[in-house]
């Protein structure tokens, strides 16, 4: 059946594609089968091409593929209706936020699915998530977004909360886009489309992101200062706290600030926004130079920071950084 719609359907890895053989751990196959041969009704949604990028599992994903597949995205969605992006759901989030950070001027739905089972069995997620994506990809939703268990959420805002259940995802401080049911119900709060930009590759790997813990030893902060890390991301207590008293975490801010090195400051708590000024020691961070980064994930955050520091080529990290957590283009932050 021919569609007027058409989609490009990207495959970068995942359980979705991985094969079942006895009690082997599961691990990406050769893509040798044909994904729509599979799963017939999604030609009545749309002409689908197919392209193969990666063959990852995800938890091998790098920020150099990030770029590629970005890139990719990039080259071919004036071509499209929409990308589908078959990704692993284990770095799903931080793929997603890069993307949409990497691609800020998106006008077409860009749709990430992937599964907690593989298609080959009986029992997968894989069928209903991929039809959900190929459908959401002939949407007016011109955003990054992740699709999973019947529910859409903006990329940036997703976290993976379940390594089991095929409830996978949640969007913690942003209601999802559209929920799917018998029907589609999408939300009032999708992004308008934005035009289109050059595309800019340019990433700095070499940020830190540390989950703060009663007795973590600031020296080693201070050691990774030493040794070139160029942007710190601190998943901090309830709205933003560190310790100031015993083991401060006050000197390390002051010295990476001082070295032109940013500290975004999230919450460790899945529900959160940070907000600097509402104890001591969130004040007492600020004051040292920490940004807070709002109601962002962290894999939001930490995404943000490599892709500021990357373009911030000229002048200083640290006030680039300011900049660019005070707004949230992509609606990253509430
Ligand atoms: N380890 C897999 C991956 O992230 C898990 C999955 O896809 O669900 O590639």
């Amino acid at each position: 059946m021919l569609c007027s719609v058409r989609i490009l359907l990207l495959h970068t890895g995942g359980t979705l594609m991985m094969r079942t053989s006895g009690s082997t751990p599961l691990k990406p196959a050769r893509y040798t089968r044909d994904l729509v041969g599979e799963l017939p009704m999604l030609n009545k949604i749309a002409d689908i091409d197919t392209e193969i990028l990666l063959q990852l599992d995800s938890s091998d994903m790098q920020p150099e593929n990030w770029i590629d597949i970005a890139r990719a995205v990039h080259e071919h969605i004036a071509d499209y209706d929409g990308i589908v992006l078959v990704h692993g759901t284990d770095t799903m989030a931080y793929t997603a936020s890069a993307l949409a950070f990497l691609l800020p001027d998106i006008a077409r739905p860009v749709v990430m699915t992937g599964s907690q089972r593989p298609l080959d069995r009986i029992r997968s997620d894989a069928r209903t998530n991929l039809v959900d994506a190929f459908q959401i990809a002939t949407r007016p939703i011109p955003e990054v977004s992740i699709v999973f268990a019947s529910k859409l959420f903006r990329g940036c805002r997703a976290t993976k909360r379940d390594a089991w259940g095929l409830d996978a995802f949640a969007s913690p401080n942003c209601p999802p886009l559209a929920q799917l049911g018998v029907g589609i119900e999408l939300a009032d709060h999708i992004l308008a489309p934005r035009d289109r930009a050059a595309f800019d590759p340019r990433i700095e790997a070499r940020v830190l992101a540390v989950r703060l813990f009663p007795g973590l030893d600031p020296s080693l902060l201070l050691g990774a200062l030493d040794r070139d890390v160029r942007g710190i991301v601190i998943k901090a207590f309830g709205a933003g706290n560190v310790p100031t008293i015993e083991r401060s975490l006050i000197p390390v801010i002051q010295s990476a600030t001082e070295k032109d090195v940013p500290v975004v400051v999230v919450s460790q708590c899945l529900h959160a926004h940070v907000d600097l000024k509402a104890y001591a020691g969130g004040s007492e961070a600020m004051k040292a130079g920490a940004i807070g980064g709002g109601d962002m994930t962290d894999e939001a955050a930490l995404t943000k920071l490599m892709i500021t520091l990357g373009r911030a080529t000229a002048g200083s990290h640290v006030q680039a950084a300011q900049k660019a957590f005070a707004t949230a283009p992509v609606g990253e932050m509430s």
